[in-house]
Formats: C-alpha cells, sequence, structure tokens
C-alpha cells in the first residue's frame, strides 16, 4: 500500500474507532457563584478558568446535589441523590467508624469507569470516610494523593485541628507536606495528567481542591496581588482562589503539552455556593452575586454554581440553560467512555443535550434537601423554584423573572405550589433519614428563618 493511501485508511479508522476520552473533574470548595472571570468576577481575575470556560460549555443552570461538602462529593460520586443511602451530613473526622463516610453498599463512579477501561486517580480532599475502609484506594481509584479529611491547613507545619492537621497520604502512607497545598494539589495532578499521557489506556482524575474553603489562608505573593481589596479576609479569600486558577492552570498546561486536551472530557464545579464567612458582622467574604443565600441553603446561592463542561473534541462551547446537576458527571462520563450506567442513577447523560441533539431539558425536575426528612426541601422544575423550610409554608419564586428568589409568587400559583409538594412527597419515599451526623460546631444549622 502506498504511503498516502495508508495515512487515509489510519485517519479513517481513528474517525471510526475515536479514541475513548480522558475524563476529569475538577471540584473548588466553597467558591463564591460570581467569583471567578467567567462568571462575571471583576475583582478576581481568573485566566485558567476563563481559558476553560471559552473551551466549555458554561452551564448557567448548574447545581449541585447539596448546599454543602461531603453530600455533594457522595452524589458525583454514585451518580445518585445521596439522600437515598442516608449521606446528607458530613461525616466527621472518626476514623474508628465504619458509618460514618460514603456507604459500602454504592457503587462509585471510579469504580464503573475502571470497568469501562480506565485508570483512575484521585488528588486532594476526600472527605467521603476516614475509617480505613472509605480510602480512596478502596473505592475504585488506583491512584490517591491528597488530605483524607474535610479540609486542611494550607501551610506546611501549621498548627489546628486534629482533622486539618494529618499527615498527607499517598495510597495509603503518610507523605509530607511540602508547599502551599492548593499548589500541591496542581502539582500531583499535572504529574498524574503527564504521567498516564501515552499509556494505551484512558484515566479519569477526580481532583478535589479544598480552597477555597477556610482556613483563610494565602502565600504573600498571591496576596499582594490583591493589596487593593482592602478587607483582610475578602482579600486572603481572592488569593486562594487566585492561586487555585493557578494550580488549574498548571494542569490545563500539561493537558495541552501532552496533546491530550481536545479528548478529554472536563467538569468544573463548585461542591456548594459561596459561605457566608462572618454572618455576625454583616460582612461576606464570598460573593453569591445575583443569588440568595449561602452556603448551607436551600436557595439558590446554596447549590446552584459556577458550572463548565468541555469536551472540545465534541462538545460546541457556549452557554447551555436548561438545568443540570453535578448528579449527571458519571452517566456523561460512562457515555463517552461507550459504557452503560447502572439503572438506578437520578443523574443522566448529557452527551446528547450538550451536543445540541437533544433540545428538551434533560430533567423534569431537581430535588434538594437538608436536615433530613422534615427539615428543608427545595425543588426546581422548568423555571419554578419551591423551598419549604421545615413546617413553614411553602415560597415559590420564578426564576425566569426572579433568579435572586426576592418575590414569593406562591399565593399567585397554588396549583403549581400544590404539584412541587407532592413531588417532593413522592421523591422523598426514595429517600432515608441520615445515617450519620455532622460533626458537632460545624453541623449547618437545620432550619433557617428568612
Ligand atoms: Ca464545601
Amino acid at each position: 500500500m502506498k504511503l498516502p493511501a495508508l495515512f487515509a485508511l489510519l485517519a479513517l479508522s481513528s474517525s471510526v474507532f475515536a479514541a475513548k476520552p480522558n475524563v476529569m473533574v475538577i471540584i473548588a470548595d466553597d467558591l463564591g457563584y460570581h467569583d471567578v472571570g467567567f462568571q462575571g468576577s471583576k475583582e478576581i481575575p481568573t485566566p485558567h478558568l476563563d481559558k476553560l470556560a471559552a473551551r466549555s460549555l458554561i452551564c448557567t443552570n448548574g447545581y449541585v446535589s447539596h448546599p454543602f461538602c461531603s453530600p455533594t462529593r457522595a452524589g458525583i460520586m454514585t451518580g445518585r441523590y445521596q439522600h437515598r443511602f442516608g449521606h446528607e451530613n458530613n461525616p466527621a473526622w472518626l476514623p474508628e467508624s465504619t458509618s460514618a463516610g460514603l456507604s459500602m453498599n454504592e457503587t462509585t463512579f471510579p469504580t464503573l469507569m475502571k470497568t469501562a477501561g480506565y485508570t483512575t486517580g484521585a488528588v486532594g480532599k476526600w472527605h467521603l470516610g476516614a475509617h480505613p475502609q472509605f480510602h480512596p484506594n478502596k473505592r475504585g481509584f488506583d491512584e490517591y494523593f491528597g488530605a483524607l479529611g474535610g479540609g486542611h491547613m494550607y501551610f506546611p507545619g501549621a498548627k489546628g485541628g486534629a482533622e486539618y492537621t494529618i499527615p498527607l497520604n499517598r495510597n495509603g502512607t503518610d507523605e509530607p507536606h511540602t508547599k502551599y497545598l492548593t499548589e500541591q494539589f496542581g502539582d500531583e495532578a499535572a504529574a498524574f495528567v503527564g504521567r498516564h499521557a501515552n499509556d494505551d489506556k484512558p484515566w479519569m482524575l477526580y481532583l478535589a481542591f479544598n480552597a477555597p474553603h477556610t482556613p483563610l489562608q494565602a502565600p504573600t505573593e498571591w496576596l499582594e496581588k490583591f493589596a487593593a481589596i482592602p478587607q483582610e479576609q475578602r482579600r486572603t479569600y481572592a488569593a486562594m482562589v487566585a492561586a487555585m486558577d493557578a494550580a488549574i492552570g498548571g494542569v490545563l498546561a500539561k493537558l495541552d503539552e501532552t496533546k491530550q486536551a481536545e479528548n478529554t472530557l472536563i467538569f468544573f464545579v463548585s461542591d456548594n455556593g459561596g459561605p457566608n464567612l462572618a454572618k455576625k458582622s454583616g460582612v461576606n467574604f464570598t460573593n453569591n452575586s445575583p443569588l440568595r443565600g449561602a452556603k448551607g441553603d436551600v436557595f439558590e446561592g446554596g447549590m446552584r454554581v459556577p458550572f463548565l463542561v468541555s469536551w472540545p473534541s465534541k462538545i460546541k462551547p457556549g452557554k447551555y440553560d436548561q438545568p443540570v446537576i453535578a448528579l449527571d458527571f458519571l452517566p456523561t462520563a460512562l457515555a463517552a467512555a461507550d459504557s452503560t450506567a447502572p439503572g438506578n442513577l437520578d443523574g443522566v447523560n448529557l452527551l446528547p443535550f450538550l451536543t445540541g441533539e437533544k433540545t428538551t431539558a434533560p430533567h423534569d425536575t431537581l430535588f434538594f434537601r437538608t436536615g433530613g426528612p422534615g427539615g428543608n426541601n427545595a425543588v426546581r422544575r422548568g423555571n419554578w423554584k419551591l423551598v419549604r423550610l421545615g413546617k413553614a409554608e411553602p415560597e415559590l419564586y420564578d426564576l425566569a423573572a426572579d433568579i435572586g428568589e426576592s418575590k414569593n409568587v406562591a399565593a399567585g400559583h397554588p396549583q403549581v405550589v400544590q404539584e412541587l409538594v407532592t413531588a417532593i412527597a413522592e421523591w422523598e419515599k426514595g429517600t432515608i433519614a441520615p445515617t450519620f451526623e455532622s460533626p458537632k460546631g460545624g453541623a449547618p444549622k437545620k432550619k433557617k428563618a428568612k
């Protein structure tokens, strides 16, 4: 065969048998809705995330399945409402507890990706149980490096509580904390991307930063860049976001350098909305504008988050406005890997929607609940959003006209209210009470007054 014919055949075969994409899930921790460039922030430049956004669909109605840390991660890891298996609180740091963690009965995202032929790695915050049975290597990840608790001190040797000062962990063995933690996680993730660039298998990487979660600690060189922000905590928070952006930039640069960017499916979200870190003084160090509420709330500010989906070889960049949820990552990744998803998922394969093949909404209804049955519920259907705080009368908002949930229109739409209350009751039949409690002091309030 002549060379040009051979090249033509190779080109044909590579288009027919396109390689499975790599999959990367990047999670920020407690990032404000308005605190990255692609969401409109002028105060905190995030050039690397903005570059990723330019190659992504920006999902303007993108949610996570909980307004705080661990339950959102449990949802991402399973593609199921975490309420179905009692994961509605944050597990305390209890290395002896076999119940405070992601249920051993659940099949995880990386386990399914391994079955689909992937090498799987996790870097960063785990927060899905401290007992050795919950270790990432026991839940489907071939490789792990990070902090196993719900957060960590950022500088080596910094003093703090037990959970936040545990040694870093690599595949079950202690590892030294050598630099600003966000940078160390970024370096590890870039190393993973480089290490597996030429494998004959695709890879999946779960990169979970603990930034910009408290403690508010940032390197001097980043703090200096934000000297114009007068409020000290806001300045430190901004520096933490910028440091995370730079760390993500390092990972993206490695993808480009190794020519993997085109065929890597990337999801980016914050695990919950920005917290109001200074309720007492009335100063909010994060900015969730234009949303109402903050981390812990079932108003939009609790779980509507910056949300990107990037796959340059398949998904055209732009904006996508239908409601989507991080539960969709798992089935979307499995579909991209030509693998069949289990039948018990709540997430859906977004690919036909994001490519424009289907123009309907991926979800009829999305549900949110904190505090167990009888706690705080929210439901999103179309542009309607119903919020029911404990036993209080349900509130109804029209998000198309009122993204800030400022005008309760329940009185004018009793039928919609009734339908959504009924939908919650039906959904709750498939949920159970929480199987473990959040640690004392760290537990979000069960009910919050308006
Ligand atoms: Ca969080």
